[in-house]
């Protein structure tokens, strides 16, 4: 069996990643890596299926253990891609997808440049403000700060291979098939 290929699918809140990755995802030969965090579980979230979720201590050892292949701090907490996570899903032939932001994104590019690293950016800062408005789930002041982290993460776009505009979703996702199998279609890598 050919090893999975390795994508990091990076954008910022309120891009429509998260609906983007659940029709992805009904792809079986796509799958996600369980990422470690010392954020504390949402409602409706589960240990092992959205996160690990540990304590400082605990993540801390890891990093010191070198159990990551990065991790990065967001919003003052600790968020990071277990080694173990990504090699057993590669070596069971899965295209391993790490939702990750742009720093944690950085050091993958360098220890991992064969990786497919797609960015998805809103159609326009405006939409993006109408849309985490019409979610109507925080108060003004956190939306403005959503958006300036917004700007902030959409400056790195240009270092991934790919960008995608989530306009309308069937397309985003349509393109983000087209990108994968433009790679498996690649003379230079693939020989
Ligand atoms: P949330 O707390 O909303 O689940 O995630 C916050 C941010 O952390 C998102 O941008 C998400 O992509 C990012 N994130 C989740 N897991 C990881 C990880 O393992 N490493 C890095 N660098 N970022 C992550």
């Amino acid at each position: 069996m050919s090893k999975g290929r390795l994508i990091i699918f990076s954008a910022p809140s309120g891009c429509g990643k998260g609906t983007m990755l659940a029709e992805i995802l009904k792809d079986e030969r796509f799958g996600v890596s369980v990422s470690a965090t010392t954020r504390a579980p949402r409602t409706g979230e589960t240990e092992g299926v959205n996160y690990y979720y540990l304590s400082e201590e605990e993540f801390q050892r890891r990093v010191d253990a070198g159990e990551f292949l990065e991790h990065a701090v967001y919003c003052e907490h600790q968020y990071g891609t277990l080694n173990s996570e990504v090699d057993r899903k590669l070596a069971a032939g899965v295209n391993v997808i790490l939702e990750i932001e742009v720093q944690g994104a950085a050091d993958v590019m360098k220890k991992r440049p064969d990786a497919i690293t797609v960015f998805i950016l809103p159609p326009s800062v405006e939409e993006l403000r109408r849309r985490l408005h019409k979610r109507g789930t925080e108060p003004e002041e956190v939306i403005e700060k959503r958006i300036a982290q917004a700007e902030y993460e959409m400056g790195f776009a240009g270092d991934y291979k790919y960008n995608i505009v989530n306009d309308a979703l069937e397309d985003a996702v349509s393109d983000f098939f087209a990108i994968i199998r433009a790679e498996e279609l690649r003379t230079d890598i693939n020989n």
